[in-house]
C-alpha cells in the first residue's frame, strides 16, 4: 500500500499531521460533490448506451453499485462537513479509500464484463469514460493520495483486462497508454497532495507570524511607554494610535493631520528634527521637548524615524518614547551630585568645579575671594541636643549665611555658597574689589553667626572661624587658594575661634613646620625625646608647696627644647597624644612615687585622651605600678572637655573621681567663660587662667573677675588656683580675695624634675616602700 505522505512525511511536524491529514480531508470534502455528480453522469452514459446490448439486470446492479457508491461517499464527507463526524483523520481516510476501492471496483468489473459483449463504438465509449474516470479521479481526489491510487488501479485494472479480452494489436498499444497514463496520473496525484501540503504548511506559519506581530504591536502600542508613528510628504501626522494621543494631550481625531514639528516646543532640537525629516534623514534619540505641557506637566519625548516609501503618502516612520520620568530622574540624581540633601546648598562637587571655572576664567583686573567657615564646637551640639537638632542648626545656618551674602551689598557679582561637608562651608565672592568685599562679609556673617539659633525649644548660642584666601593676590591655581583658605582658617581656630583671619605667607611655612613636627613626634616617644618638667604648687597663705604640675617638653635633635604650646595641638590633631599622654602619665606617677611626703602631682590631659577607650584602665594600672595613692593625683582638664561629646567625657571624669583621683578645671575663663561649668561637675579644684592674673593689678574687670570666680568656687567647696603669679602684689590680691593656691614663677619656673628633687646617689635605699607613702598620703588626706 502506498504511503499517505511518501514524500513529505518526514517534512511534517508529528504534531502538525493530523491537522494536515484533516486539510487534506477537507479538500476533498470540498469537490465531492463534482466528483459524484461526475461519476453518475459517466454510469448513466453507460447504462443509457448499453442498455440492449447488455443484460438489464446486469446494469440495474452496476448502476445501483454506482449509486450506492456515490451516496455513501457523500455521506461521509456531509458527516465531515456538517462536524458530525470527529473521528480521527485515519479512520476517515481509510473509510474514503474503501469507497474509493467500491467505486472503482464497480467502474472496473463493469469494464471488463462488459466489453467484450458490447459494439465497437459502445467499445470506444468503455474505454473513453474509464481514462476520463481515471483522470478525474486523478484530481478529485489528489488530496487523498491512497484513495486516487487505489480507485484508478482499479479501474485501471478493469479497463485492461477488458481491453485484453479482444486480443488484437490495436488493443495491446490501448493497454499500453492505459498503463502509462494511469502511472502517470498516480505521480501527479502525490505532486498535486504535496504541493497542497506544501502551501497549507507554509500558510499556517505566515499565519502565526502575523498574529505574533499583531499581538506585539498592539502591546507595544497601548501598553509601552513607546509608540509609532508616520508622517505624510507634508510632515502631519498620519494614523496616529490611542498612545501617541493620550501623551500628547489630544485626542486623536485632533492629532491626524496636525503638524508633526507643531508639537514641539520651538528650540535647537526641534530644528535637528525638522531638518532630518524634511531632508529625509534618518534618526536616533532625538530629545524635544512639548511645545504644551501635558495635564500641566513638561514633557519631553525621545524620537527615533527613518524615511520610508511604502504606503500611500506616507514618507516618514519611527518610534517614541515618552522619557518625561527618566528626564526627571536624572535631573533628581544631577541635583543630588551637586547639591546637599541637609542645606540645599552647592555640595563640594559643584563648589570645586565653580571655583575651578572661576579661577580659570578670571579676567585681568578681577579678583576671587573664598572664605571658608568652620563652626565653633558643632559637635557639642550633635552630642548635647542631638542629631536631628544638629541638623535642623546646620540648615537654619545654610538660610541665615545666605540671607547675609545676599544682604552683604556685593551688587553684581554672584557669590558661591556651599556645604563642603559637616559644618564647614564655602562662600566665593569674585570682582573687582572682592578682597574688600570678603573682609566684610566675614564680619557680616560673623555678626549674624552671634544671633543665637532658635531650634526646637532649644536656643543654641554658636559660633565661627572664618579663613580667607585671595586669586591671584596670594595664589595662582585653585588647589592653592583652597589650601591657603584652610591654613587662614586653622590659624582663625588657633587663634582663639570666632574670628576671621587673612591668609598670610608665614602660615604657608608654619603648614610645613607642623608637618615636619608631626612626623618627628611619632617617634618622639620610642626614641626617648620626651621630658617631664615640674612645676611647683603652692599654698597661697603659707607659701609651702604642696605638690607639682607636671608639664611636658621635647627635646628635638635639631629644633632644641620644644614647647608644648607647639607640639600638643598637633599631637591632638594626630591622636599622638594618646600613647604620648601614657607617656606622661606613666612618668609621671613613676616621678611622684620617689617623693617623700606624700606631695600631689597635677596632670594635664586633653579632650582627646579622655574620649579614648584605654583612659581609666591606664590610670588604674600606672596607679598599682607606682603605687602613688590616688588621692595625690589630680588631673587637669580644659573647658573644652565640657563642650564636646559632654555626656560621654562627664562620665569619664566621674569615674576617673571615683578611682579617689581629683578632677581641676584648668584654664578657666579663657574658653567660653561661664561659670555654669562650675556646676556641671563637682571638681575638686578651678584653676584660674594666666590672663586674669596677669592684669590683676591694672583691670578692675579682671579683679571682678577673679574675685567672683573665687568666692563661687567656695561656695561650692572647690578649692582654687590661681595661674601665672610672677609678682609679689598678685599674690597679695589673691590671697585677699580668697584664693587657696597659686602656681607662678614667683615660687618656680616648670623645670626638669632632677631640679626640684635631685635624685641620690642611691636613691633606693633612701626611698620609702610605696605602701608606706600610699598610707601617709591617706593619713594627711
Ligand atoms: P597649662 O596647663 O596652663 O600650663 C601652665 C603653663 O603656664 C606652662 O606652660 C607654664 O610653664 C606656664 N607658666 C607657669 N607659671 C607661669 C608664669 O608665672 N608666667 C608665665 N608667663 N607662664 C607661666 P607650658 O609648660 O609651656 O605648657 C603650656 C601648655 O601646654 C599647658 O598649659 C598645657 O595646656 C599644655 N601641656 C603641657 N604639658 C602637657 C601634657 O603633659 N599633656 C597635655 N595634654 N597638655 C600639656
Ligand atoms: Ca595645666
Ligand atoms: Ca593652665
Amino acid at each position: 500500500m502506498v504511503s499517505k505522505h511518501a514524500v513529505l512525511r518526514t517534512a511534517i511536524p508529528a504534531e502538525l499531521r493530523e491537522w494536515v491529514d484533516n486539510r487534506l480531508i477537507n479538500a476533498h470534502v470540498r469537490i465531492v460533490r463534482i466528483m459524484v455528480v461526475g461519476c453518475l453522469l459517466n454510469a448513466a452514459a453507460i447504462c443509457l448506451a448499453l442498455a440492449g446490448e447488455v443484460e438489464n439486470w446486469l446494469l440495474g446492479l452496476f448502476a445501483c453499485m454506482i449509486v450506492m457508491a456515490s451516496l455513501h461517499r457523500l455521506w461521509l464527507a456531509e458527516g465531515i462537513a456538517r462536524g458530525r463526524r470527529q473521528r480521527r483523520s485515519a479512520k476517515i481516510m481509510n473509510a474514503y479509500a474503501l469507497s474509493s476501492l467500491w467505486l472503482g471496483l464497480t467502474m472496473g468489473i463493469a469494464c471488463a464484463l462488459f466489453f467484450a459483449q458490447v459494439s465497437h463504438g459502445d467499445q470506444l465509449l468503455l474505454a473513453t469514460s474509464g481514462v476520463a474516470q481515471i483522470a478525474a479521479a486523478a484530481y478529485t481526489m489528489r488530496t487523498l493520495v491512497r484513495s486516487a491510487v487505489i480507485f484508478i488501479a482499479a479501474q485501471a485494472s478493469g479497463l485492461i483486462i477488458g481491453l485484453a479480452q479482444l486480443g488484437e494489436f490495436d488493443e495491446l498499444a490501448a493497454i499500453v497508454v492505459v498503463l502509462v497514463a494511469s502511472g502517470l496520473l498516480i505521480r501527479m496525484t502525490f505532486m498535486a497532495r504535496d504541493l497542497f501540503v506544501t502551501r497549507i504548511l507554509s500558510d499556517r506559519e505566515l499565519a502565526a507570524t502575523t498574529r505574533t506581530v499583531k499581538l506585539l504591536l498592539n502591546e507595544y502600542q497601548e501598553s509601552g511607554s513607546d509608540w509609532l508613528f508616520e508622517l505624510d510628504s507634508q510632515r502631519r501626522i498620519v494614523g496616529a494610535c490611542k498612545r501617541f494621543a493620550s501623551a500628547a494631550g489630544q485626542p486623536a481625531e485632533q492629532l491626524e493631520g496636525t503638524e508633526f514639528l507643531s508639537l514641539f516646543a520651538a528650540d535647537g532640537a526641534r530644528s535637528a528634527l525638522s531638518s532630518a525629516i524634511v531632508e529625509r534623514r534618518p534618526i536616533r534619540s532625538v530629545i524635544v521637548a512639548l511645545g504644551n505641557p501635558v495635564e500641566g506637566e513638561a514633557r519631553w519625548w525621545s524620537i527615533s524615524g527613518r524615511p520610508c516609501h511604502l504606503g500611500e503618502g506616507v514618507v516618514y516612520r519611527g518610534v517614541i518614547s515618552d522619557i518625561t520620568e527618566r528626564r526627571h530622574a536624572e535631573h533628581r540624581a544631577q541635583h543630588m551630585a551637586h547639591f546637599d540633601t541637609l542645606t540645599g546648598l552647592p555640595n563640594r562637587t559643584l563648589f570645586d568645579s565653580g571655583l575651578e571655572s572661576l579661577v580659570s576664567t578670571r579676567k585681568r583686573g578681577e579678583h576671587i575671594a573664598l572664605l571658608l567657615l568652620d563652626v565653633d564646637h558643632f559637635k557639642s551640639i550633635n552630642d548635647m541636643h542631638g542629631h536631628p537638632v544638629g541638623d535642623a542648626f546646620l540648615c537654619a545656618l545654610g538660610q541665615r549665611l545666605t540671607d547675609c551674602v545676599q544682604t552683604s551689598g556685593l551688587g553684581g557679582s554672584h557669590p558661591l555658597i556651599a556645604r563642603l561637608g559637616g559644618d564647614e562651608f564655602a562662600i566665593v565672592v569674585s570682582g573687582d574689589d572682592a578682597p574688600d568685599h570678603a573682609v566684610r562679609l566675614a564680619g557680616c556673617l560673623l555678626a549674624a553667626m552671634a544671633d543665637p539659633f532658635q531650634i526646637d525649644r532649644y536656643e543654641l548660642h554658636s559660633g565661627a572661624s572664618i579663613g580667607i584666601a585671595l586669586a591671584p593676590f596670594h595664589a595662582g591655581s585653585k588647589e592653592q587658594l583652597v589650601s591657603y583658605a584652610d591654613m587662614a582658617l586653622h590659624a582663625a581656630k588657633q587663634r582663639g575661634r570666632g574670628d576671621w583671619e587673612m591668609f598670610e605667607p608665614d602660615m604657608d611655612a608654619q603648614l610645613h613646620e607642623r608637618h615636619a613636627l608631626a612626623r618627628d613626634l611619632r617617634h618622639a616617644v620610642a626614641r626617648g625625646e620626651l621630658r617631664l618638667f615640674l612645676q611647683p604648687l603652692v599654698d597661697a597663705s603659707s607659701e609651702a608647696r604642696t605638690g607639682y604640675e607636671a608639664l611636658l617638653r621635647c627635646q628635638h635633635p635639631e629644633r632644641g627644647l620644644v614647647s608644648p604650646d607647639r607640639f600638643i595641638p598637633i599631637a591632638e590633631e594626630t591622636g599622638l597624644i594618646v600613647p604620648i599622654g601614657e607617656w606622661v602619665i606613666r612618668t609621671a606617677l613613676h616621678e611622684a612615687a620617689r617623693w617623700q611626703d606624700g606631695e600631689t602631682i597635677a596632670i594635664n590631659l586633653s579632650p582627646v585622651q579622655i574620649q579614648s577607650a584605654g583612659l581609666l584602665q591606664l590610670v588604674v594600672s600606672a596607679l598599682a605600678e607606682s603605687g602613688v595613692a590616688p588621692g595625690r593625683v589630680e588631673f587637669e582638664i580644659t573647658e573644652s572637655v565640657l563642650l564636646e561629646n559632654s555626656q560621654a567625657n562627664l562620665d569619664v571624669l566621674k569615674r576617673l573621681q571615683s578611682l579617689g583621683v581629683k578632677i581641676a578645671l584648668d584654664d578657666f575663663g579663657t574658653g567660653h567663660a561661664s561659670l555654669n561649668y562650675l556646676l556641671t561637675f563637682p571638681f575638686d579644684k578651678i584653676k584660674i587662667d594666666r590672663s586674669f592674673v596677669s592684669d590683676l593689678a591694672t583691670r578692675e574687670e579682671s579683679r571682678a573677675i577673679v574675685g567672683a570666680v573665687i568666692a563661687l568656687a567656695n561656695q561650692l567647696g572647690m578649692c582654687t588656683l590661681a595661674e601665672g603669679v610672677e609678682e609679689r602684689v598678685q599674690l597679695e590680691q589673691l590671697r585677699h580675695d580668697g584664693c587657696r593656691m597659686v602656681q607662678g614663677w614667683l615660687f618656680g619656673k616648670a623645670l626638669p624634675s632632677e631640679d626640684y628633687h635631685p635624685r641620690m646617689a642611691t636613691p633606693a635605699k633612701r626611698r620609702k616602700p610605696a605602701q608606706t607613702q600610699t598610707y601617709s598620703a591617706r593619713k594627711r588626706a
